[in-house]
């Protein structure tokens, strides 16, 4: 799909019916939970005008979710309980009736008894072991609830899960306003994108995102590569990298993904020097080494200010900007300057209108929540896997299945 995100067009809700529609909405509540408590509304708040859209249009709404991994059985730990407390905080002119399972009597006669504007949250699906073998019965129970489904979660999109392509399926479907905002984001990003377009991908290991390398080195100007990974790089090039993060079983791949680079005219782009320590503990003695001269106690915990300076002129001569992964272990201080620095500086072309950013994934979203900038990137998607996946270059099948050809 990375090929056409922005040669198909999504269904979308103001196309629909909703006026006493049972509406179906898939939404991303998957938020961390802290003594029964949700410790970060984050998903929740952005569902918000989603859920506000449809339930001001008359639907009846029926939110579906998960929560973590119960594995496909009931399991309090798991409970979206508090997810409906936090809605009803957040929504107060609005009360969200919590209903303890998902399928079965208990939730038919609950939204047999709903009227226009109402809304439901339903417990976890993957209390059933249904929702990720997209088992047909369990779809069949979900979809005699609705009358027509809204996919508003991109985030679990990669996964062909029942409440993601079953239902797709099954009912009149359409892509809800945020998960637009994200097809939007990417589509432009991925496939129309002013250029040059830079990527920065870190993290921690090369052998998780060699298929994300890959597909990038054949799309994008400059790739600059980060963090632990680009260990593995320097190593392969045949550099002491000491104790650092390191694969030395992915050399080869590295020798591949570096003469790819080469075919397509990618410029990859590594560190010349870094903050090293000997330990990986907070506030650790460090000092700062040029790559060519880490000793063999020595660990690269995070770019040095040579590199930052070098990868801010390449950034300053870029248009848009992927960004996947931290350039360094950022949660431990003081290794996360150089993530915080290079936010910092995106954010600001981005303000400038300099540049188009878009970054995505859990540790990404968390570092640039830490350097302040999140709200001054074009987009921030929360998404781990599905952004994964879309720059990896695969189809994502809850996505292609709303997709209507145009
Ligand atoms: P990933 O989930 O692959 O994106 O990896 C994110 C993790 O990589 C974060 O927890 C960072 O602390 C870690 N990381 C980034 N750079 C380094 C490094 N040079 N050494 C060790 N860990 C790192």
């Amino acid at each position: 799909m990375t090929g056409n995100i922005s040669n198909s067009s999504y269904p979308q809700i103001d196309e629909a019916e909703l006026d006493g529609a049972r509406v179906l909405v898939r939404a991303d509540l998957n938020v961390p939970l802290a003594g029964g408590k949700v410790s970060d509304a984050t998903r929740i708040e952005r569902f918000l005008p989603t859920l506000k859209r449809l339930a001001n249009g008359g639907a009846k709404v029926i939110i579906l979710s998960h929560l973590g991994r119960p594995k496909g059985k009931k399991n309090p730990e798991f409970t979206l309980r508090p997810v409906a407390d936090k809605l009803g905080e957040l929504m107060p002119e609005r009360p969200v009736r919590f209903v303890e399972d998902c399928i079965g009597d208990e939730v038919k006669q609950a939204v047999s008894a709903m009227q226009a504007g109402d809304v439901v949250l339903l417990e976890n699906l993957r209390f059933y072991e249904g929702e990720e073998s997209n088992d047909p019965e369990f779809v069949a129970a979900l979809a005699g609830l609705g009358d027509i489904f809204v996919n508003d979660a991109f985030s679990v999109s990669h996964r062909a899960h029942a409440s993601v392509y079953g239902l797709a399926r099954a009912l009149p479907s359409y892509a809800g306003p945020q998960m637009m905002d994200e097809l939007n984001a990417f589509g432009v990003v991925l496939e129309l994108p002013r250029r040059p377009v830079a990527a920065v991908v870190g993290g921690a290991k090369v052998s998780t995102k060699i298929p994300v390398l890959t597909n990038l080195v054949g799309k994008v100007d400059i790739l600059i590569i980060g963090g632990g990974m680009a260990n593995t790089f320097l190593h392969a090039r045949g550099q002491e990298v000491g104790k650092s993060l390191c694969e030395p079983d992915f050399a080869s791949t590295v020798g591949e993904i570096m003469s790819r680079a080469v075919e397509t005219g990618c410029r990859i782009v590594l560190q010349t020097d870094a903050v090293v320590a000997t330990a990986f503990e907070p506030n650790a003695p460090n000092s700062v080494y040029n790559v060519t001269n880490i000793t063999a106690d020595g660990m690269i915990l995070d770019i040095g200010p040579k590199s930052i300076e070098d990868i801010a002129e390449r950034l300053k001569g870029a248009r848009t900007l992927l960004w996947n992964g931290p350039v360094g272990a950022f949660e431990t201080p003081p290794f996360g300057e150089g993530t915080f620095a290079l936010a910092k500086l995106a954010a600001e072309l981005t303000k400038k209108g300099e540049l188009v950013s878009v970054a995505g994934g859990g540790d990404t979203v968390a570092a640039l929540n830490m350097a302040g900038v999140t709200d001054d990137f074009t987009y921030v998607s929360t998404a781990g896997g599905a952004f994964l996946e879309l720059l990896e270059g695969r189809e994502l099948p809850g996505v292609a299945v709303l997709a209507r050809a145009r």
